[in-house]
């Protein structure tokens, strides 16, 4: 099997080692950049199957690297945020990044977000675009009927929470904002309709949990920021 090569976007060399040296013990290829123009250039000449992006980089801002690249490439992107503020990590989703990581991290809490993501882009190889079932563990959406199930039962949700659900299990494994999921769902991102979304958040989680029989969280909260559902 092709090793996964990871290209590494960090100013800070003592992080950038840190990570590089985590990536080689752990079985991953890895490029290097320091900064935003040689991240650029990297991606497209060697097309790295993920990249790590600092956002505060000495040339270009993080943002603007997420959306040059997001003009010709779908490349999973985990942002690496110093700040403690949700807005930049925000933004970074909202431009197309797929996961983040805050500094200080640990190498685990790397080595995870790394494995999620390897997840995700091995379904994405293995889907069908006109397969009309989405399975997830022991959740299941038959779209052409409208109907999902948990362990071959079915599940009763209304139109928005079925809407909501199959949002989330199209991005299976990355996380979405309130924005993205509020201009998806109700086309507008008023303050009325977060609160909706918490509400809807809400019940689909409790019908999702009752009848899973694993225990497993299908839906994660990401506090401030948004909604994810776990590729199992
Ligand atoms: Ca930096």
């Amino acid at each position: 099997m092709n090793k996964t090569t990871v290209l590494v976007v960090e100013d800070d060399s003592a992080v950038r080692n840190l990570i590089t040296t985590t990536l080689e013990t752990h079985d991953y290829k890895y490029i290097k950049a320091a900064n935003g123009q040689s991240a650029l250039m990297e991606t497209s000449t060697h097309k790295p199957d993920i990249i790590l992006l600092d956002l505060g980089l000495p040339d270009i801002d993080g943002i603007d690297i997420i959306k040059r690249i997001r003009t010709w490439s779908e490349v999973p992107i985990i942002v690496i945020s110093a700040r403690s503020e949700d807005t930049d990590k925000i933004d970074a989703l909202d431009s197309g990044a797929d996961d983040y990581l805050t500094k200080p991290f640990s190498v685990d809490e790397l080595l995870a977000r790394l494995r999620v993501t390897q997840r995700r882009l091995a379904s994405m190889k293995n889907t069908d675009p006109e397969d009309s079932t989405f399975t997830n563990g022991e959740l299941r959406i038959d779209y052409a009927a409208g109907s999902v199930f948990m362990n071959d039962e079915e599940i009763h949700l209304t139109p928005i929470e079925y809407k909501l659900l199959c949002l989330l299990a199209k991005n299976n494994g990355k996380v979405l904002t309130h924005n993205f999921i509020t201009n998806n769902i109700w086309g507008s991102s008023f303050d009325s309709d977060l609160m909706s979304l918490r509400v809807f958040m809400t019940t689909l989680r409790k019908k999702l949990d009752k009848s899973s029989k694993s225990g497993q969280q299908y839906i994660q909260t990401h506090v401030g920021i948004g909604y994810r559902m776990n590729k199992l």
